[in-house]
């Protein structure tokens, strides 16, 4: 099989909040680049990459000239195509950036083709772990909520069958320690004891806040406190993580496999979170997974619970699937919840399809 072929589309993708229904500022929307990627035997690989922001030209751009240097190629030798791609370009204008962000849609298209052309889905592929995954909602409690607001959307998830939620505390202008707190805790009141709740500060704090926060909510019983600190300060990270009993997650803004490597060692984290994209695609979240197992800790995903679920599912420490719905108006049918569970599709590859209606609204 040789890839002959590619399309990608810069689109404009409207940041609903479909969960609880509390979107950020009505009618924003969200700029992405979507791939397609064609053989000759017929199989299209499918893929979506971000985080360009006002330079998603450039992204689409940068796309576009990798997915050209892979024609010709074979698409089942991932490694091979993702080594040429590094030589031609990565080694002047990465690692990092632009240039992973657009690897990253490549290698994810290849692994889409791959299963299909074996007619297995990916999560089966990739070791096929698990069946059904733990999921939590993501991105209706945010900071920006009133109590009152959070106290309501928290309540909606419950009453979706959310059984895991995030929420985030470093609250917008300069608020004192007990008003940071009282935000976990109404939360706490409204889902009761046994839902899981986790907190993202999202860098916003230094270690000593962090340290000073997290002994004020300890008895709230948070699941995770994430990316407390700054993603690099692997060292202000540890002492945090070495200081609280509430387990602290970090990883979603660290671009590649080897800072990870000094992550671990510093013990920076309990909870280690991979974003596919800023990673390099699925071919090194998985190795990322295979180095958090060998520091005897889990492995959780970052956006795109529609693509990260067969990792998760695949992996023996994979934890829990982040429920962040961005981009599932693209495709015409993503994974069911039930019972708090992410259940792993039955189609080869990644078990999606565009739907190209909405593409087509979408279209930037
Ligand atoms: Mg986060």
């Amino acid at each position: 099989m040789k890839i002959t072929g590619f399309e990608a589309m810069t689109l404009a993708v409207p940041e609903d909040e479909p969960l609880a229904n509390m979107p950020e500022e009505a009618g924003r929307t969200r700029p992405v680049v979507a791939l397609r990627l064609r053989t000759d035997a017929g199989i299209e690989g499918i893929a979506v990459t971000f985080y360009g922001g006002k330079m998603t030209g450039s992204l689409r751009v940068a796309v576009e000239e990798l997915a050209a240097l892979t024609i010709s190629e074979d698409p089942l030798r991932i490694e091979a195509v993702i080594a040429k791609l590094v030589n031609g370009t990565g080694d002047s204008c990465g690692p990092g950036g632009i240039f992973t962000l657009a690897l990253s849609a490549i290698d994810i298209a290849l692994w889409d083709i791959k299963g299909k052309a074996l007619e297995q889905p990916l999560w089966k592929l990739l070791g096929g772990h698990r069946d059904r995954v733990p999921t939590y909602a993501s991105g209706a409690l945010r900071r920006g909520l009133t109590d009152d607001q959070a106290q309501l959307a928290a309540q909606t998830l419950v009453d979706k069958g959310f059984t895991e939620m995030k929420t985030q505390m470093a609250l917008p202008g300069n608020p004192a320690p007990a008003d940071e707190e009282r935000r976990v805790r109404v939360i706490r009141d409204v889902i009761g004891p046994d839902i899981k709740l986790m907190c993202d500060i999202n860098q916003r704090w230094r270690p000593e806040q962090a340290i000073d926060l997290g002994h004020r909510v300890e008895d709230v019983g948070l699941f995770w406190l994430e990316d407390v600190t700054a993603h690099d300060d692997y060292q202000g990270l540890a002492r945090v993580t070495a200081a609280l009993k509430t387990p602290i997650a970090g990883g979603e803004y660290v671009w590649g496999i080897k800072p990870f490597r000094q992550m671990l060692e510093a013990r920076s984290v309990d909870i280690v979170m991979v974003d596919i994209l800023r990673a390099g695609g699925v071919t090194p979240w998985m190795k990322i997974a295979g180095m958090a197992e060998a520091f005897n800790l889990p492995i959780v995903s970052h956006v795109m619970p529609e693509i990260l679920v067969h990792l998760v599912a695949a992996c023996p420490n994979g934890l829990t699937v982040e429920y962040m719905p961005w981009m599932i108006p693209l495709y015409k049918e993503t994974p069911v919840i039930e019972d708090g569970h992410l259940v792993l599709p039955s189609g080869p590859g990644l078990g999606l399809e565009f739907d190209e209606k909405a593409l087509a609204g979408f279209r930037a």
